[in-house]
């Protein structure tokens, strides 16, 4: 086991998967990269299985995530939650929004929406008249959130500018993944994100809710997208081939060299794990 002198035995980091599938090898980017930088740091590494978004949802998915970490041998700390049976800590975070006049109901259709550019703003001064509230948008504040990102680097993002007032219920009713990943991360204690880059233009807008709602927002790490030949980023959404179990190994270091790292030579996953924790440590531990 690598030792890295560090004063973060506090460190919770988690891998949130969104069950709509098996993971295939862009998802087990962000698995690993998370994995290992909690494992570096000594700390928890949490499984929250992020099922919010019912009709993407997958029967059995989330089983079938937690044997394929399993079988890579990435065993996760405490027991998994279910965003789906947290409805309660959302409704809480939502009502403290309300009660702090930072939410409104929207009645836009997408339609009424310009295709691109932030929402402007219809109907943050009440409802237009005959109309009914559809979904529920989270007012944004004037200004630039500026953050580092342990991958990325310094960031600046202005909300009111890209996304301006964004929905944190949807109009079929279900909480955004927005809230809902800010609340979570919040009463679990995380302390370190690390996940896709694909994420990385959501933190501005994730970083004012857990303002607002009176949480520390975790120090954050985008690592990159394993990306399809036209350029997409592979998802279970453009039919990401399964990731291959059968030759774990290899699996590893696919996802190892997308992170940017030589392929390692390892005999088995242990000793693969052990190599990967003293690079990451070298380049990542503090
Ligand atoms: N559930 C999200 C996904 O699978 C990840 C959310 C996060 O890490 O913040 O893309």
């Amino acid at each position: 086991m690598v030792s890295v002198s560090t004063s973060s035995h506090a460190y919770r980091g988690r891998f949130a998967p969104s069950p709509s599938g098996p993971l295939h090898n862009g998802s087990l980017i962000a698995a690993m990269a998370s994995f290992l930088d909690a494992r570096v740091h000594h700390g928890r590494w949490l499984l929250r299985i992020e099922d919010i978004d019912t009709p993407r949802v997958v029967p059995g998915a989330d089983k079938t995530i937690m044997q394929q970490l399993r079988m890579l041998d990435m065993q996760w700390d405490d027991d998994p939650v279910w965003q789906s049976q947290r409805l309660p800590l959302y409704q809480a975070a939502f009502d403290k929004l309300a009660a702090q006049d930072e939410v409104y109901g929207c009645a836009c259709t997408r339609q009424e929406l310009p295709l691109d550019g932030p929402y402007p703003g219809t109907c943050s001064q009440g409802l237009p008249p005959g109309r009914k509230a559809r979904a529920w948008r989270f007012r944004v504040s004037q200004g630039v959130e500026c953050f580092h990102d342990r991958w990325q680097g310094s960031q600046q993002q202005d909300v009111a500018a890209t996304s301006g007032d964004f929905i944190i219920k949807r109009a079929d009713g279900l909480w955004a993944y927005q809230l809902v990943v800010v609340v979570d991360d919040g009463a679990q204690g995380i302390t370190h994100i690390v996940r896709g880059a694909d994420l990385l233009e959501s933190t501005a807008r994730q970083r004012m809710l857990a303002q607002h709602l009176g949480v520390n927002y975790p120090t954050v790490m985008h690592v990159p997208l394993l990306l399809d030949a036209a350029g997409r980023k592979l998802s279970k959404q453009n039919h990401a081939a399964a990731m291959d179990l059968t030759r774990p190994l290899s699996t590893l270091n696919r996802a190892w060299q997308a992170l940017g790292f030589e392929p390692l030579s390892s005999h088995d996953t242990k000793t693969f794990w052990e190599t990967a924790l003293e690079r990451w440590a070298n380049r990542y531990g503090q």
